[in-house]
């Protein structure tokens, strides 16, 4: 995934471009210039329509129903799972569990996995994480005691993996890292850290919530025990994501919620827990949700990824090399490989200013700390930053109103 190319693109952005209702408007009687990507992306009309249908026709609540509708609704709802898997080319159906998203992904597997650990053990995560897993191993740690270790990250952004061997001990439980960074946009080496960790007998969990957006995610080539992905974030309705596990785990772990679903027989005295995945779906599911991802993750399967990747390589060549010259300016976040997001700072002006006056100009960006609070303290930026980010349906034109837009910021806020 995303090798920084090396061939000129042919990709075909306006075409693309066209596919998304919501670029197509005005704000603050300008064209919006839609540069908040890494909080949630724009929804192309196969998806919209996808939801609109399922309301329209379909809708049932799916498992238990034996009429048309709720066995239609079924059909559709597996056909999601089975597309999920795909996308993330997982061996087999039964290791995709639906949830909220990332946040809930991660949650199930700190309360479920978690259930096993003990005072003392170790789980190790990285200076780079979404408070998204980040947060989850600390209420654990309030609960049982256990040890939150850190993979340090470099003055660039950069995950320092020389540091890993000596922070894998025989008390480390889980690593959990994120495949690519919301605040900086850095790529992690996740094979290599997943390689390094099942040396020693010690699974991985992925944060995937930047992942998709960027490019095709192979699970297995990966190596990684769990994967964790939201769909808002990959073209596809919010409050719907999945966790890939492999098997083992799924059929090893306790379940995380317990309910109508999840169960083969329930009587007062004991209850017998449905197969996986159903025995970590309690309740009734986010079923349009459901079905929006999978029309965009088909969506997403069928578009040419070595183009768009070269294209996105252009649009952060391009945007960091004009922010660049913006007096005062210094990007966080410089790391070799990355996905198009520049996250910078403007000496002498608040980041909230400058998004601000970026609003009026039509552009859309997001200021603060990313749910990344470590890495911007460590980096130097304690009061957040300005990001910029990008997904491959943005053209060179946003790239330049960008970095005028900022210019002129700057020149109103020195
Ligand atoms: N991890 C990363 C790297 C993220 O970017 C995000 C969302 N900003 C999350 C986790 C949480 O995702 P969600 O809010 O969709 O659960």
């Amino acid at each position: 995934m995303m090798d920084t190319p090396n061939t000129a693109s042919t990709f075909d952005v306006e075409a693309l471009r066209g596919q998304f209702p919501a670029l197509q408007q005005t704000v603050n009687g300008k064209p919006l210039v839609y540069l908040d990507n890494a909080a949630t992306t724009q929804k192309p009309l196969c998806v919209i329509d996808a939801v609109n249908q399922f309301y329209r026709l379909d809708n049932a609540n799916i498992h238990r129903g034996v009429h048309a509708l709720s066995a239609r609704a079924t059909e559709h709802y597996e056909a999601a799972r089975e597309q999920i898997r795909h996308s993330l080319n997982a061996a087999a159906v039964e290791e995709i569990v639906f949830v909220r998203g990332t946040t809930e992904a991660i949650n199930l597997v700190a309360a479920s996995f978690g259930q096993r650990l003990k005072a003392g053990d170790e789980i190790l995560i990285s200076a780079l994480e979404h408070h998204a897993n980040i947060v989850p191993w600390h209420m654990l740690r309030e609960r049982i005691g256990i040890v939150l270790k850190v993979i340090p990250v470099t003055d660039l952004g950069a995950l320092d993996l020389s540091a890993l061997p000596a922070l894998i001990t025989s008390r480390t439980r889980l690593v959990a890292v994120n495949h690519v960074s919301n605040a900086l946009g850095t790529i992690n080496p996740v094979q290599e850290i997943c390689a390094q960790a099942h040396a020693h007998g010690v699974p991985v969990l992925v944060d995937g919530a930047q992942g998709l957006p960027h490019g095709l995610v192979d699970v297995q080539a990966m190596g990684c025990d769990f994967y964790a992905m939201s769909g808002h974030k990959a073209f596809g309705p919010s409050g719907v994501g999945a966790l890939y596990a492999r098997r083992p785990w799924l059929d090893e772990l306790p379940p995380y919620q317990g309910g109508g679903d999840m169960i083969e027989t329930v009587c007062f005295d004991a209850v017998r827990y449905a197969p996986p995945p159903a025995k970590f779906e309690a309740g009734t599911p986010n079923i349009e949700g459901a079905i929006g991802l999978k029309a965009a993750l088909a969506w997403h399967a069928g578009l040419d990824w070595p183009s768009i990747t070269a294209y996105e390589a252009q649009l952060l060549a391009a945007a960091t090399a004009g922010l660049k010259e913006i007096p005062g300016l210094r990007i966080i976040g410089t790391a070799a490989c990355k996905v198009p997001v520049v996250s910078f700072v403007i000496a002498g002006c608040h980041p909230h200013d400058i998004g601000t006056l970026l609003d009026a100009m039509g552009i859309a960006v997001r200021t603060g700390q990313h749910c990344a609070m470590p890495v911007l303290a460590q980096l130097g930026a304690p009061s957040g930053t300005v990001r910029a980010s990008f997904a491959f349906y943005n053209n060179t034109d946003e790239v330049t109103a960008l970095i005028r837009a900022v210019h002129r910021a700057h020149a109103l806020l020195s």
